[in-house]
């Protein structure tokens, strides 16, 4: 049985399918990405991190007409309001629409230098859509604090202001698979699994009522 999983992002996919392959009853399925089934872009403008996903998770299973898994995410600062939030990737974006992510850190270093709380959390939404239109989500936190300044090589966008609560370790110290156990997405997919499983369970047996 093949699902989708409306993202190009390499890291996301590795992690959906070890988390898959921990399940018998999920083992079988064959995970495609957007690029493996040419998925049309969908333009990410709703305000909150589930109505991004549910709407990429939607879109992606109509097109297919295969169940599509989906995900949005972002960082959450206390003290701005919960800023950037669903403009995480392009917090700092000028007219092109487009930041780096050194140029969102600089942003959100400078609006966070004379504050005293960095308290803030990595939020992601999962959302698992039917081609019929059914949908489900399920999300995922990871606690922590912004620091004053980068460190780490690792990982992506925030990863190196973002110190994980009960650990001294930014996320960008952590190894792929020390942050995979902890972070935002991980937790949202590992909540996502039991709705995977269920769907693929009444998709089987329906196969299998049809074919007696
Ligand atoms: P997306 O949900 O993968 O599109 O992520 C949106 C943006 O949120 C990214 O471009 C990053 O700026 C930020 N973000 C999401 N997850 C992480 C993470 O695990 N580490 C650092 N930044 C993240």
């Amino acid at each position: 049985m093949k699902i989708i999983l409306a993202s190009n992002n390499e890291g996301k996919l590795r992690e959906l399918k070890a988390l898959c392959a921990r399940e018998p009853q999920l083992r079988s399925l064959q995970l495609l990405s957007a690029r493996d089934v040419n998925l049309p872009q969908v333009v990410e403008d709703a305000d909150t991190f589930q109505g991004n996903a549910v709407k990429k998770a939607l879109a992606a299973a109509k097109a297919t007409g295969l169940i599509a898994l989906a995900d949005d995410s972002g960082l959450e600062v206390d003290a701005l309001g919960g800023r950037p939030g669903v403009h995480s990737a392009r917090y700092a974006a000028d007219a092109s629409g487009k930041s780096t992510d050194e140029e969102n850190i600089a942003k959100l270093l400078q609006e966070l230098a004379n504050i005293a709380d960095r308290k803030a959390r990595f939020r992601c939404v999962v959302a698992i859509a039917t081609p019929q239109g059914q949908v489900w989500t399920a999300e995922g936190t990871c606690e922590g604090e912004i620091t004053t300044q980068p460190l780490g090589q690792g990982g992506f966008g925030y990863d190196p202001i973002f110190l994980v609560a009960g650990l001294d370790k930014t996320m960008a110290e952590l190894a792929e698979d020390e942050k995979n156990q902890l972070s935002h997405r991980a937790r949202a997919f590992a909540k996502a699994l039991p709705i995977l499983k269920e769907l693929v369970r009444a998709k089987q047996q329906l196969e299998m009522d049809s074919d007696t």
